[in-house]
């Protein structure tokens, strides 16, 4: 059976003498791994299409054993993720979430979009990585059933005092005269800000604006925050720390 979907390149393994075996993100079908025969080789038509991040609308060829890369009519290349480093690992690890946290044979079209989105911001380079590390986490949490409780205060429903505080093991939101013991202080600038990552519509989630004194706190508790709802650790993230310090 043949399929036609928009992807994008998550991972790539050589194997064999000149194939790739490709992770895609699809919008039809959530993650799927396929083979891309050659493409290695300079000369294969898929040999450009396939790398990491390579965006576009791919066929696919599926029999009860693979599934098949064919084509690829390329959109995007994002091509400026390789211009440091520190840029090409937090987009590895933009990568490594979504296939950790996707779904399988579904489609996937809020992963897409918040994937394309930050690696567009991402590749054009006018945004505060650490930034659009947060957005990307939160924005995740929620999308995977984690959205914490941030419209008001838990205990007594007030809407926003100067600082809250928010308790990252359980997602809730407390006021300065309901702090609880292991919630993290916030100005209220930070609680605007996750506000905004968590219930904004898609299309104004960038434009989010904050003072660049408060991106540490905020990027810290939503890493943290992610880390609790995904339940795991991730070695590219280790890595881009290492390399973003
Ligand atoms: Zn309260």
């Amino acid at each position: 059976m043949t399929f036609n979907t928009d992807a994008i390149v998550l991972k790539i393994v050589k194997t064999g003498e000149s194939d790739r075996l490709i992770t895609f993100l699809t919008r039809d079908r959530g993650v799927i791994k396929a083979f891309a025969g050659a493409a290695e080789r300079p000369k294969n038509k898929l040999h450009m299409s396939t790398n990491l991040f390579c965006y576009g609308n791919f066929t696919f060829y599926e029999n009860a054993k693979t599934v098949k890369t064919e084509e690829c009519d390329l959109t995007e290349t994002f091509f400026g993720l390789q211009k440091d480093i520190e840029t090409l690992s937090l987009a590895q690890y933009f990568n490594e979430l979504i296939i950790e946290t996707a779904p399988r044979e579904t489609q996937a079209n809020e992963y897409m979009r918040l994937l394309l989105n930050s690696l567009y911001f991402l590749a054009e380079g006018k945004k505060n990585p650490r930034l659009l590390k947060a957005v990307f986490e939160l924005r995740l949490s929620s999308i995977i059933g984690y959205m914490p409780s941030l419209v008001a205060c838990k205990s007594c429903g007030a809407f926003e005092t100067e600082p809250m505080y928010f308790n990252i093991e359980t997602g809730e939101l407390f006021c300065r005269d309901c702090i609880q013991k292991d919630a993290v202080c916030c100005p209220l600038e930070v609680i605007a800000a996750m506000r905004h990552i968590v219930f904004s519509e898609l299309n104004k989630l960038f434009a989010l604006q904050i003072n660049v004194g408060k991106i540490p706190l905020l990027t810290q508790i939503c890493e943290k925050y992610l880390i609790m709802s995904v339940g795991k650790n991730f070695k590219t993230l280790d890595f881009y720390k290492a390399i973003a310090n």
